[in-house]
């Protein structure tokens, strides 16, 4: 099912998706830019795996088994019309937990939606959900599973990041790494405050921050492919949208905002 060239190939596209985008995050005016968030960010890219390919689908290595490590999985064109199946084995166990009280995001400044508190408070088991759900991504996607146990508290597979891998081929290296890092910023707010994804005020929380760390990223290079218009704007409107104050903090203003845009 797969040759080896295919599997040279993805190796290829994830050793230099993970390079320009470790050599983007230590750039000084980067870390100026963007703070303590790009250690965040170092950890999770330094430490993000490939996964194998056995018997045609994606499986863990044995070293990351006990881990909660991202899995980044650069897919070929004709990976996408069965990408659920190829990448299920990597969401069958839950190496990630969050204590039932997991309601605030202290990076964000959020809380539960009244909603969500009162199913809560009924015992109502919260639906399994996947972020991202969708396999028609534009170029990459954080995917992964929360769920409710009975005891309330909640688990969740590992991150895993699907990227198409014609998209990282070409042009420069903070292309990718611009890309790269949208998605790490998913994939630490996931491991952080997994069941709070199911909020639309979190998920347009975790674009304005992915948007602007991308932006941040693309700017020294004015001849990047990265989308930056889209990225640019959003990261205007998240900027004249919220409070000064709390910047990453999404108002209902933003919210409505990208869900116009479709971006949330
Ligand atoms: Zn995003």
């Amino acid at each position: 099912m797969f040759t080896s060239i295919e599997v040279h190939n993805r190796a290829k596209v994830f050793d230099r998706m993970i390079e320009d985008t470790h050599d983007a995050l230590v750039d000084p005016d980067v870390v100026q830019a963007l703070g303590g968030l790009t250690t965040d960010l170092l950890k999770i890219n330094d430490e993000a795996f490939l996964p194998n390919i056995r018997h045609g689908v994606l499986t863990v290595p044995d070293e990351y088994k006990d881990t909660a490590d991202v899995a980044i999985v650069p897919l070929n064109r004709r990976d996408m019309s069965k990408a659920d199946v190829l990448t299920q084995p990597l969401f069958e166990t839950n190496p990630l937990s969050w204590p039932a009280d997991k309601t605030t995001s202290d990076v964000y400044g959020l809380d539960l939606t009244d909603e969500m508190r009162a199913a809560l408070d009924n015992n109502e088991p919260i639906e399994k959900f996947r972020e991202m759900r969708r396999f028609n991504f534009t170029r990459a996607a954080t995917t992964g599973f929360v769920e409710q146990e009975d005891d309330g508290t909640f688990s969740g597979s590992r991150p895993v990041i699907l990227a198409k891998a014609w998209e990282f081929k070409p042009g420069p290296k903070r292309y990718r790494a611009a890309m790269l890092a949208h998605e790490e910023v998913h994939v630490r707010d996931m491991l952080n405050d997994g069941p709070l994804l199911q909020l639309m005020e979190y998920r347009a929380a975790t674009e304005g921050l992915a948007f602007h760390v991308g932006g941040v990223i693309a700017v020294p290079n004015p001849l990047a492919k990265f989308n930056t218009r889209r990225a640019y704007k959003i990261d205007k409107l998240r900027h004249e949208l919220n409070d000064p104050d709390a910047p990453f903090t999404p108002t209902p203003a933003f919210v409505e905002a990208l869900k116009a845009m479709r971006a949330i």
